[in-house]
């Protein structure tokens, strides 16, 4: 078979393909700065297993609890994407093993987060911002049976780190480190008119202030696309795409 044909076919069996009976590959591999950036961001065989597992053993077991739709915000990323959106070091969403959903309707994210807690086997849940009562989003991720460590985390908008221990969870062979002790980085800010701060790190999100061009700020972790940054006044996140990082070695802890 000649290139040609076989590139085609391919491309049809990924329209077709479905990471599981609720999620298809066109979700499963969606990010705006993909898009944006015109990268590939396509799972290769061993990261479609995991994300179909985590899809199998998380999100439609939720799905048919809830039995409503669940976004799928953010789920396969590339090792290149997850660099581009300011990830340094590999998060799981890069093997395919973790996810970021939404509840709709009637449901809240509470609920799911709940849910997941009490009822399923899982390598991380963690409560992404929010408030006391329900979180903005969920990150969850499946390894498998023998290697998920059940760990609870919730990430704080003003902490640092931004990740907090809600459940340690089961000790595996090799634990990851997820909350390491971070060294703040610099960066400058590169923006036509003026950058917005926010509270949490979504486009959504409360403004806070505002950051000049040209303003240095100390970067003291980071979330695909944001980064959380203090300057003297100010604190919140930023849009990652209006900051030069100052050269040096990201010792900051990774997007889970
Ligand atoms: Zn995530």
């Amino acid at each position: 078979m000649d290139v040609y044909f076989y590139t085609k076919l391919v491309f049809k069996d990924m329209a077709v393909l479905k990471i599981s009976k609720n999620i298809s590959f066109k979700q499963g591999t969606f990010s705006d700065t993909a898009i944006r950036r015109r990268m590939k961001n396509e799972p290769n065989e061993e990261q479609l297993k995991a994300m179909k597992k985590v899809a199998k053993k998380v999100f439609e077991p939720l799905r048919e609890n809830f039995n409503e739709p669940i976004r799928v915000n953010s789920f396969f990323r590339s090792i290149a994407l997850n660099k581009a959106i300011g990830g340094n070091r590999t998060s799981q969403h890069c093997t395919g093993e973790a996810m970021d959903i939404e509840a709709t309707n009637e449901i809240t994210n509470k609920k799911l987060y709940d849910y997941i807690k009490k009822n399923l086997d899982f390598d991380q849940l963690v409560w992404e911002f929010g408030t006391e009562k329900n979180p903005d989003w969920i990150h969850v991720s499946y390894k498998s049976p023998k290697e998920n460590r059940n760990r609870v985390l919730r990430s704080v908008a003003e902490g640092n780190p931004v990740y907090q221990v809600v459940e340690a969870g089961k000790e595996v062979a090799e634990p990851e480190v997820v909350i390491s002790k971070k060294k703040s980085r610099k960066g400058t800010v590169t923006v036509k008119t003026l950058l917005t701060v926010r509270k949490i790190p979504t486009k959504d999100s409360k403004a806070v202030g505002q950051l000049e061009n040209g303003k240095k700020v100390k970067i003291i972790s980071e979330e695909p696309g944001w980064y959380q940054i203090k300057s003297e006044k100010q604190s919140g996140w930023v849009s990652a795409d209006h900051i030069k990082l100052k050269s040096t070695k990201s010792t900051l802890a990774p997007e889970l």
